[in-house]
């Protein structure tokens, strides 16, 4: 099956009252462990690159086609979207939909609102004609956030209706106190604001930081309208805990297959426990 954008996968997710996952590839193993889960969970699925993270993959074309190619080599019948994750610039955005993607995030969200929207107006009209979805974010997500530590600023409403109405996204990131990483206690997601936003908007809304937030929470925020969650920091985690295992129960091993392919298992078991926890099991 090509590619698809989130455009439909998105809408479908909202009205049903489940969240479609991203999942962020940090390598071909990744790639390959998380095409397998949604296989296996019949789930559709977001396979997303950080901007930032983009190079150290080998570049945008580089991504697409080893998606691509990954899915016809694995028989992968679920929709899946290629999705840059926040995309850094007008230019980055645009550079990704040549590649390939079918998805994109432009995050504005650093700039003044009219900046923004500017940016984000331009990003919908070159995506639009290729039939590639996007996101804007509003607000700003707490903790490592484009490699920047910061605080969390939960998204204005207003501003929010109006990026919507003035650009068509596909997808609202409304910043409403999650964190990117792990957290520091018990998150405080904004549930009152998370519902006036996606009643005012009617946009399918996107949580960022959606490792380590409890499971009714999580609920509640798709109940309110989230028809998409993203997860990195979990799978990365699981990643690393089985690699660090199987260093220390094997210490002359050296050869990188035997060292990977237990945490390519590993995250595609984590990757599965997301999908079953965002109800996307059995969607496709
Ligand atoms: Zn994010």
């Amino acid at each position: 099956m090509a590619l698809v954008s989130m455009k439909e996968m998105l809408q479908e997710a909202k009205q049903e009252g489940y969240a479609v996952g991203q999942f962020n590839m940090n390598g071909l193993e990744f790639a390959q462990a998380f095409l397998l889960a949604a296989e296996e969970e019949q789930a559709p699925i977001i396979l997303a690159s950080s901007d930032r993270l983009v190079d150290y993959l080998g570049g945008f074309k580089t991504v697409a086609v080893m998606v691509n190619a990954l899915m016809e080599e694995l028989n992968i019948t679920v929709p899946v979207a290629l999705h840059l994750d926040h995309g850094m610039s007008v230019d980055r955005c645009k550079q990704a939909i040549d590649a390939g993607y079918t998805s994109v995030m432009i995050d504005g969200s650093h700039s003044p609102i009219d900046e923004n929207i500017a940016m984000t107006r331009e990003v919908v009209t070159y995506a639009k004609e290729k039939g590639v979805s996007v996101e804007a974010e509003v607000g700003t997500v707490g903790g490592q956030e484009d490699g920047m530590v910061g605080g969390i600023q939960y998204a204005d409403i207003d501003e929010c209706v109006r990026i919507v109405g003035e650009t068509g996204i596909d997808a609202l990131a409304a910043a409403l106190g999650s964190v990117h990483g792990p957290y520091q206690g018990e998150p405080k997601l904004g549930f009152d604001e998370m519902k006036e936003i996606s009643e005012k908007t009617a946009a399918p809304l996107v949580l960022h930081g959606g490792s380590g937030i409890p499971l009714h929470q999580l609920h509640r925020a798709i109940e309110l309208g989230h028809a998409k969650v993203n997860v990195n920091t979990e799978n990365i985690q699981a990643w690393t805990a089985s690699v660090r295992k199987t260093l220390a129960d094997n210490p002359d091993v050296y050869e990188p297959r035997l060292i990977l392919l237990p945490a390519i298992e590993a995250v595609k078991e984590a990757a599965k426990t997301k999908m079953k926890e965002f109800k996307t099991s059995g969607r496709a």
